[in-house]
């Protein structure tokens, strides 16, 4: 039997952006308010660093079942709206996993909430670490410039390191440099070997999603005085060593050449 189901918003989404096209890839920082008939739900979500958000996509389209992932990459083959997050959908419910910054009364101040303000939120739920999947297949979602390629890399690492630090940046330029030569760098064909501070191979680690056996696709030596990873696909390696002491802000500006020796055999 097919029944309509009634659904009664639990908050609301409070943010800068209205529009859907103006969302950012990767989400914003927002406030979610949830109406005071529900405050007594939220008893012990401080607990929690992520959360996931269900929400209502309200200025979605809903008749559409196949679309191109546009806002990544125009080029991209089309997927069915079931294989993809694209925000037009039969039930425009928007699934969201949001870093809990605070908890202000009815008040949750999260990060990487993709949903523009005025959005009902629908419901709630822990992040759990049985949500964990370290190592998931999932379709080649190529991001059209390098720029947008760098910044999912950044928020992988950043998701797995839990630290901004100079070297997480550093393992960005060198798995950007890395896709750039062999595609897909979390793929099954691509391993990795890393040189450096235990941040560069934790970071390598988070990017790639390489397990160590299992099969392996990932190692490290801790060294303080190199930085460099070795990547290899079928039978070409690819060697990326850092040259020289750069600063933080400096990473993501310097071209590859000047931050590193490439040699590909
Ligand atoms: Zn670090």
């Amino acid at each position: 039997m097919r029944e309509d189901i009634v659904l009664k918003p639990i908050g609301t989404v409070l943010a800068e952006v209205e529009e859907p096209v103006d969302m950012p890839l990767g989400g914003l920082s927002s406030v979610i308010e949830i109406y005071p008939e529900y405050a007594e739900a939220l008893k012990g979500i401080e607990e929690n660093s992520h959360i996931w958000i269900l929400s209502w996509f309200h200025k979605a389209p809903r008749d559409i079942l196949k679309s191109i992932p546009l806002k990544v990459n125009p080029d991209l083959p089309e997927y069915g709206v079931f294989a993809l997050r694209a925000f037009a959908r039969p039930n425009p419910i928007g699934l969201s996993l949001a870093e809990l910054i605070t908890v202000e009364g009815n008040r949750l101040y999260v990060r990487g909430l993709d949903a523009i303000g005025g959005t009902p939120v629908l419901d709630i739920k822990p992040y759990y670490e049985n949500d964990i999947v370290f190592s998931p297949d999932t379709p080649y979602i190529r991001g059209k410039h390098r720029e947008m390629r760098q910044k999912l890399m950044t928020r992988h690492a950043l998701t797995h390191h839990r630290e901004d630090c100079k070297d997480l940046h550093l393992a960005v330029r060198m798995a950007a440099i890395a896709e750039d030569n062999f595609g897909k760098v979390n793929s099954p064909e691509v391993s990795v070997f890393a040189v450096g501070s235990g941040c560069l191979a934790d970071c390598l680690q988070g990017i790639t999603r390489g397990r160590l056996a299992a099969p392996p696709r990932f190692d490290f030596v801790i060294s303080e005085q190199e930085c460099s990873s070795t990547w290899k696909k079928g039978d070409r390696t690819l060697i990326i060593k850092a040259k020289k002491d750069v600063g933080l802000e400096n990473i993501m500006m310097l071209d590859d050449e000047v931050l590193f020796h490439i040699e590909l055999k």
